[in-house]
C-alpha cells in the first residue's frame, strides 16, 4: 500500500513571501507617506487634533464641511478631524469627528 508523502519542506513555505528586497522602499521616492491611511497628530491653537486622510476611493458620502459649509461629494478625497484631548475622551472625539476639504483645513490657522 503506497504512502502519500508530504515534504517536510513545505511547513514554511505556505504561501508567497516577499523577499527583503522587495519590501525595501528606495529612500526619496516613497510618495505613499502623503497618502498614508493612518491619521496623524497636529497640534494647533485650539489643542491637538487627529487628521485622517481620507483618499477618494473612500469618500462613499456626502460631508458637510465645517469652515466653508459646502457639501464633499462622494468620490472627494477629504480629512477627517476630530479632537485628539477631547474632555469626554477619544470615544465621544471620534462620534463628533468632522469631515473637512483638505484644503479648508490646512487654511484654518488659528495661531
Ligand atoms: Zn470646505
Amino acid at each position: 500500500m503506497p504512502r502519500k508523502a508530504h515534504p517536510a519542506s513545505r511547513k514554511n513555505n505556505s504561501g508567497p513571501v516577499p523577499s527583503k528586497w522587495q519590501k525595501a522602499r528606495p529612500p526619496g521616492r516613497d510618495i505613499s507617506r502623503i497618502l498614508d491611511p493612518a491619521p496623524y497628530i497636529e497640534k494647533a491653537g485650539d489643542g491637538e487634533w487627529f487628521v485622517q486622510y481620507i483618499p477618494s476611493v473612500n469618500a462613499i458620502k456626502t460631508y458637510k464641511c465645517p469652515e466653508c459649509k459646502r457639501s464633499i461629494i462622494p468620490g472627494t478625497a477629504h480629512l477627517v478631524v476630530w479632537q485628539q484631548d477631547h474632555i469626554f475622551g477619544k470615544q465621544r472625539a471620534i462620534e463628533e469627528r468632522r469631515h473637512w476639504h483638505k484644503h479648508c483645513w490646512e487654511t484654518r490657522r488659528l495661531w
